[in-house]
């Protein structure tokens, strides 16, 4: 029989959340921080994020503009975001011997371009502030012991006493448990950010086609989500940045319809008339010339264009002046509203998260505490958040778990948690 350990504070889950969470506390002045990690490796997904860059926050400094990036968690998260937002978290590496670039697009990496530098940073910090892990540490049960916290069962059997908990175990389905059997409401998972597989797509021959500025609609169920940007053509359908938020704003809706949906792609951007206009232009002023040689949509690659021709049984070799009025009709439809079937969802973005989770009218996003049970806190992904693609994900991390440590840190300072 293992004796229990007395702790202040226990954060289960050993990832960016956790870390961040169990660091701020003991920064704060918490003497026990334990973070119980279940795999045999900590902070696996920083690893693994990014390419093995670590898109560790985004250039969107302003807490509304920022919440802007989250289909789940928006409104919630403005407070919190005013707390602690992307230049918080920037300062807070760097100050830890981090530095950070930020890329053109507004996605911010370190400078070394190493995940494990982030990691590093992390450990560091941690050993420094005196927090411990532990590895292979799989937290099976958690009852609250009324006065004397939280009594916790770990697979190995070890125990803990704990004052204060903070549930950092990301879209795992055993942390959403312990959470549950706290008494939370969970909502269930849906994947995020992912590209779409679409039925009979003809421009399947120029994979790899990037097209700026395009406007999308997806009909899914009765709800219209609007996306405008960039577009990248796949072997299967379309992916891209625009293409990934909209699935990820959408992601619920598709989830529930088995991702079947319309997708309407404006690939120019320009309206059904002006495009019109603009063919009617070249008939005119081109008449002698092939529609290869010249054609008026300069964010149209030539391929491309080639592509939408040879749909509508055009040559590419035919004449401007022979170019007819049905054609012109049909190709204004095309480039304007062309309307394809999803049929599947395809692989993921470069991050891959689920919606669902906690339910966040049941946590008080001032100290991350849950309103159902006391001394339990909240970080990161467990909670029913998500972000766009961008370092969007990290961020609301690095937010919440901060806001939870300080929390703590508060709490345990005035008593309340020390009974
Ligand atoms: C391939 C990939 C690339 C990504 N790239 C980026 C990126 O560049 N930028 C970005 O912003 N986001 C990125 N993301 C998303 C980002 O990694 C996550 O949003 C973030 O890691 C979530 O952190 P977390 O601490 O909440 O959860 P996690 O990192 O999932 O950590 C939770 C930990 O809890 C542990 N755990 C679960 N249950 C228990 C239990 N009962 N007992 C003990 N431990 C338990 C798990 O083993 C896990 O280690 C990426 C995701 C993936 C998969």
């Amino acid at each position: 029989m293992k004796l229990d350990k007395v702790v202040d504070l226990v954060v289960i889950g050993g990832g960016a959340a956790g870390f961040m969470g169990a660091i701020k506390a003991a920064e704060e002045g918490v003497i026990s921080v334990v973070i119980l990690e279940a795999t045999k490796r900590t902070l696996e997904k920083v690893r693994i994020s990014g390419g093995g860059r670590c898109n560790v926050t985004n250039a969107c400094w302003e807490p509304t503009e920022l919440s802007q990036n989250y289909p789940r968690g928006k409104s919630s998260l403005i407070g919190a975001f005013n707390q602690f937002a992307t230049g918080d978290a920037v300062a807070w590496f760097e100050e830890r011997g981090l530095p950070l670039i930020i890329e053109p697009d507004g996605r911010i990496f370190p400078k070394s371009n190493s995940s494990k530098e982030v990691i590093r940073c992390l450990l560091n910090t941690a050993n420094r502030a005196g927090v411990s892990y532990s590895t292979k540490m799989i937290v099976k049960t958690i009852k609250f012991m009324g006065e004397k916290g939280f009594f916790l069962q770990c697979s190995d059997g070890t125990s803990f006493n704990a004052k204060k908990i903070l549930l950092a175990t990301g879209g795992d389905p055993r942390g959403k448990k312990l959470a549950y059997c706290l008494g939370h409401q969970v909502i269930p998972a849906a994947p995020s950010i992912f590209s779409f597989n679409l039925t009979d797509f003809y421009h399947r021959t120029c994979a790899g086609i990037t097209v700026d500025n395009a406007y999308l609609s997806l009909k899914c169920g009765s709800k219209l989500f609007k996306e405008y940007g960039r577009i990248l053509i796949t072997h299967k359908g379309l992916s891209g940045p625009a293409i990934l938020r909209l699935s990820a704003f959408a992601a619920r809706e598709l989830h529930e319809t088995r991702y079947k949906a319309l997708l309407e792609v404006n690939w120019t951007s320009a309206t059904n008339d002006s495009i019109k206009d603009s063919l009617k232009l070249y008939r005119e002023n081109y008449s002698s010339r092939t529609l290869i040689q010249k054609y008026p949509f300069e964010g149209i690659p030539k391929r491309l264009w080639i592509s939408f021709l040879s749909y509508l049984g055009i040559s590419p070799q035919t004449r401007w002046g022979g170019f007819s009025k049905s054609q012109e009709i049909g190709l204004c439809d095309l480039l304007s509203k062309n309307v394809f079937s999803i049929n599947s969802r395809g692989p993921y973005g470069e991050e891959f998260v689920t919606a669902g989770g906690v339910c966040l009218n049941e946590v008080n996003f001032k100290s991350m505490e849950s309103r159902i049970q006391k001394g339990l806190y909240f970080a990161g992904e467990v909670l029913d958040i998500d972000g766009v693609t961008g370092g969007f994900n990290f961020q609301h991390c690095w937010t919440s778990a901060w806001i939870a440590g300080k929390a703590i840190a508060k709490d345990l300072a005035l008593g309340t948690g020390r009974n």
